[in-house]
């Protein structure tokens, strides 16, 4: 009789992080949980500690309290792109518009708002469970800016397409949106109520302090091998542990890459954010707290955050693309060039506060902007593909998985089995020339937004 074929899966790379995040140097040291270490068994083996698999991990345990769950974290909780992003937690999608704002539109774009609802409902309960305050998990909505003729029109068309879709929201002029910046840079805004800010590390860290035995999370213990029986049993090994399961998720965005899953279908492309040292709030006007994404794709968002210090802007710009999912310091460089001038010309009169923090992460996109989901190998699921939107679109992507592992029907399994498979990108080296340029082209078209 034939033995089942064994498979053997093993990472051709481990992630890297570049810059150090503001986000976790404002918050207490931490002391990380203990790595994975010796034999063990578990039920479900999650790969990957961020907004994907701490979700995972939390949907199951929400669902089945018996499971036993083990996450592996490469390196330590909070550390990589979920706790280093901007924060916003964003519930409508990025482009509403359309020429009718008929039929097939409004329906895919009530499915996108659904996807995000679902996941920040997860992040609610989770916020009020753990009592989170506001400097944590803030549901205070974001602003949308403009900056140029271009913004306005783009603002006005977008602020359509929302009333198409029944969804709140308020248009304000220059004025309106200086009171709320203290700048007059703003030609005008767009107020939008159903995004939750958070901080990042804190939010990452916290969500993963609520996962409760029989979950455990490891960190520092990286998935270097993943090996299959042929009948169903899957080792994963770490550099210091090994632990025998019957079902993988794999949250590792776009490392899932690194085992060799969803070849040439994903698009590593990085974002990159500088914040100040705290400054005295009597030096700038308006609110102390406020969120604000640009007008245009690819433009620039930016943040001030209240605290107890005094009060730091966050600036988030430049995209740029690395194959090998790993990016230097010269092009942190290069990109703290850039949130500078965007910084002077936004907030002159903070021209004596200068950055504190630099930094930058990885996201995974697809061609055709869905997840890298689904079953990939017998016991295999994947969360992956965040699409630049992870703390929604991952948090998401981490629920559905738990719901199909568990073989239970929800409304996400519903629509996530009607994705299509992300689909193949060009072939090197037509790939990087393809997106260096179309990240050039899009950022030139942002303009000074
Ligand atoms: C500067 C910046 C600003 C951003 N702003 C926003 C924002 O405001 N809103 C938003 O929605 N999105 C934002 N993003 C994007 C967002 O951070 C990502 O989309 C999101 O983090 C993706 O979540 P994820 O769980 O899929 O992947 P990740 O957050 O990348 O988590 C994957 C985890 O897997 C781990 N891992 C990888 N390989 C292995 C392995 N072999 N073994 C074990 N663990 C492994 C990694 O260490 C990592 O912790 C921003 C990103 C950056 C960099």
């Amino acid at each position: 009789m034939n033995r089942p074929a064994k498979k053997v899966f093993a990472a051709s790379r481990l992630p890297t992080n570049t810059g150090v995040s503001g986000w976790v140097a404002m918050l207490p040291p931490r002391q990380a949980k203990p790595r994975l270490a010796g034999r063990s068994t578990a039920d479900v083996v999650i790969i990957g500690g961020g907004f994907a698999g701490l979700s995972a991990a939390r949907r199951i345990g929400d669902i089945d309290r018996a499971l036993r769950v083990a996450v592996l974290e490469a390196g330590v909780i909070g550390d990589a792109a979920a706790g280093r992003n901007s924060g916003f937690i964003i519930d409508l999608p990025h482009d509403v518009s359309s020429e009718d704002y008929g039929g097939d539109t409004i329906a895919k774009n009530r499915e996108a708002i659904e996807i995000s609802r679902t996941a920040i409902a997860l992040a609610s309960a989770v916020a009020e469970e753990q009592r989170w305050g506001r400097t944590i998990f803030d549901p205070c909505g974001r602003y949308s800016v403009a900056i140029s003729d271009e913004g306005d029109r783009h603002l006005v068309k977008y602020a359509e397409g929302l009333a198409a879709l029944g969804e709140r929201h308020q248009l304000l002029d220059a004025r309106g949106i200086a009171d709320i910046t203290g700048v007059e840079t703003y030609t005008s805004g767009l107020f939008m109520p159903g995004t939750v800010m958070v901080q990042p590390a804190a939010y990452i860290r916290g969500l993963a302090d609520s996962l409760r035995d029989p979950v455990t999370v490891y960190e520092n213990s990286p998935a270097v091998r993943i090996e299959g029986d042929g009948g169903g049993e899957w080792t994963v090994t770490t550099p210091h542990g090994a632990v025998s399961t019957g079902r993988i998720i794999l949250a590792n965005n776009g490392h899932a890459e690194s085992f060799g899953f969803f070849e040439s279908r994903l698009l590593h492309v990085f974002t990159w954010a500088s914040m100040t040292r705290a400054f005295d709030p009597g030096h700038l006007r308006g609110q102390r707290n406020w969120a604000a994404t640009p007008a245009l794709p690819m433009g620039t968002t930016v943040r001030r955050i209240a605290g107890e210090r005094g009060d730091r802007i966050l600036v988030r710009s430049r995209y740029s693309y690395h194959a090998g999912i790993e990016a230097g310091n010269g092009t942190l460089r290069r990109a703290g060039a850039k949130h500078d001038q965007k910084y002077n010309a936004r907030f002159p009169t903070l021209a004596d506060v200068p950055m504190e923090y630099r930094w930058g992460g990885a996201m995974a996109l697809t061609w055709n902007a869905v997840p890298a989901f689904g079953e990939i190998e017998r016991g295999i699921f994947a969360a992956c593909g965040c699409n630049g939107v992870g703390a929604t679109k991952a948090t998401a992507n981490g629920i559905a998985a738990a719901d199909l592992m568990l073989g239970r029907k929800s409304r996400l399994t519903e629509i996530f089995a009607r994705f299509e498979a992300p689909r193949p990108l060009p072939m090197q080296p037509f790939r990087t020339i393809g997106a260096k340029a179309n990240l050039a082209f899009k950022e030139w078209r942002a303009g000074a937004e």
